[in-house]
């Protein structure tokens, strides 16, 4: 009997699918948005799609894998885009997605579990109380609450409050660990820091605590510019309003809006470069006199005087921004791509003007507008039209000699992703919570080669990796 048979005679009675075909569907993330992990990835797949209903089947399946050494990769929806939730090693995707129930809604804070629908926690904290989160990816429709803390950084919403990595935005996560008896953990203050963003490598997420804001029915407005600077000027000193309440400010260079953004065409040309906003409702007469004052800002579209039948059809705002500014391109130009930047407080202006006059219209910006250790900046998921890797590499370093960090969403590592270096305390949390190493393997650098050199600028190959045919 092979160890995945006696896996599941271990675990009989909790939903099992081993169709080659689904199995292969529920391995993917939307890691083909980057033609290096299309040509990496395309052939990965588990073995077998595990469906938990609760904690204690989640419990159940980690006992039975580490008897069997059959790595387990958690999945939300799988939106995540560097295969973030795609099994390399094979064996379980572990599906979150039954486990979504609200559990508890009071003043300030949700309690779910992990495979709770960003939106549904929105619309029963909305219904109950008048709260809502106070950050959401542009996948809020689908996209679970585990995943955006094990996956995500931020979003919507980040304007305000920062990212999902500052302290604050996230109350307590329930985490069982892999081990011959799984531990269930509550973590709390700075020991969210062991599994936050760590791509579900040290911890399956059980239970999420949030804290909740106040909710509004947010006015969709987009403002035009002739040039993407004057969006980009616009949109610095909007985020710097302190009277003014948005959730979400996105700049985006002509003629990308035009081009991509195809249900709000009518109220777009071609050479208008745009900024993209959800406001207050309270703050539109606010909002309109600052556009006012501004001799070069034009607003093109809002959802509270726009006609049912100007509105009919028209996605919601936030799924013209974030990654889905990239998604939209994508339809258009299968051909594009796209990188994550930093252009770091105070010179972000300077420093947004800097490449846009090196690359120009091969590298359209994007801009999201956030709050990073407190300080309002920007960061970039500019498009980039993609002709080889070695051109995309050029285009990182000039970021990168320009003092524009880059978090490559061309690697499925957390290291290449992100800082470039070994996280510590995520690495010894794997070491007591993973000791065999079979949650989501190959994705941490540091446990897969612990003498890898991060300064080489090599690509990180891990030898664990399936071969594709
Ligand atoms: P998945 O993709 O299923 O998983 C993400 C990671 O978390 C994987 O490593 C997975 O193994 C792990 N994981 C999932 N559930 C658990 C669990 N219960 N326990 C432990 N580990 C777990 N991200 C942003 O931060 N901001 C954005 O604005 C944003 N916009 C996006 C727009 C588009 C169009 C796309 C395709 C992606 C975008 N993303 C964004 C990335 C992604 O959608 C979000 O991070 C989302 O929250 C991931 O949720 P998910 O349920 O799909 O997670």
């Amino acid at each position: 009997m092979s160890d995945l048979e006696r896996l599941v005679q271990d675990i009989a009675g909790i939903a099992i699918e081993d169709n080659p075909q689904i199995v292969k569907q529920k391995s993917r993330d939307f890691f083909w948005y980057s033609p290096v992990l299309k040509q990496q990835l395309d052939h990965v797949t588990g073995d077998l799609v595990v469906t938990p209903r609760n904690e204690a089947e989640v419990i159940q399946v980690l006992r039975a894998c580490y008897a069997h050494d059959v790595p387990v990769t958690a999945r939300g929806a799988g939106t995540g885009n560097y295969g973030q939730a795609m099994p390399l090693s094979g064996g379980v995707v572990l599906n979150l997605a039954e486990m979504r129930a609200v559990k508890q809604i009071r003043p300030g804070v949700v309690v779910a579990e992990a495979g709770a629908i960003l939106s549904d926690i929105d619309e029963k904290a909305g219904a109950q109380s008048g709260q809502e989160l106070r950050m959401h990816p542009s996948t809020y429709r689908t996209a679970t609450i585990g995943g955006f803390v094990a996956g995500g950084s931020g979003g919507i919403g980040s304007i305000n409050w920062g990212g999902l990595r500052d302290l604050g935005n996230v109350i307590r996560l329930r985490v069982v660990t892999m081990e011959a008896e799984p531990k269930v953990l509550d973590l709390q203050g700075e020991d969210l820091q062991k599994v936050l963003h760590a791509y579900g490598t040290n911890g399956v997420i059980t239970e999420v605590e949030m804290p909740l804001t106040a909710s509004y029915d947010w006015v969709d407005v987009i403002v035009g510019f002739k040039t993407f600077m004057d969006s980009v000027h616009f949109a610095d000193d909007l985020g710097n309003r302190d009277g003014l309440l948005l959730k979400e400010i996105a700049p985006i260079a002509a003629p990308l809006p035009h081009d991509y953004f195809l249900r709000h065409q009518k109220f777009l040309r071609r050479e208008t470069s745009v900024v993209v906003c959800m406001v207050a409702p309270f703050a539109m007469d606010a909002f309109t006199a600052f556009v006012a004052r501004n001799p070069r800002a034009e607003l093109l579209y809002r959802s509270d005087t726009a006609t049912d039948a100007e509105k009919k059809g028209l996605p919601p705002a936030y799924e013209l921004t974030w990654n889905h500014t990239t998604l939209r391109g994508l339809r258009v130009d299968p051909s594009i791509t796209y990188l994550q930047v930093l252009y770091p407080f105070p010179n972000q202006v300077e420093r947004v003007r800097k490449i846009t006059e090196l690359l120009g219209d091969e590298v359209p910006g994007h801009l999201e507008y956030v709050r990073f250790d407190g300080k309002v900046t920007c960061f970039g998921l500019p498009v980039v039209r993609y002709t080889n890797e070695e051109r995309l590499n050029e285009i990182i370093k000039l970021h990168e000699d320009n003092g524009c960090p880059i978090f490559n969403p061309h690697r499925y590592t957390l290291e290449e992703g992100g800082m470039k270096q070994t996280d510590q305390v995520q690495l010894d949390f794997k070491r007591k919570a993973d000791p065999k190493g079979l949650l989501n393997p190959g994705k941490m650098i540091a446990w897969e080669d612990p003498s890898y050199d991060f300064s080489s600028d090599k690509l990180f190959l891990f030898p664990g990796l399936q071969r594709g045919e």
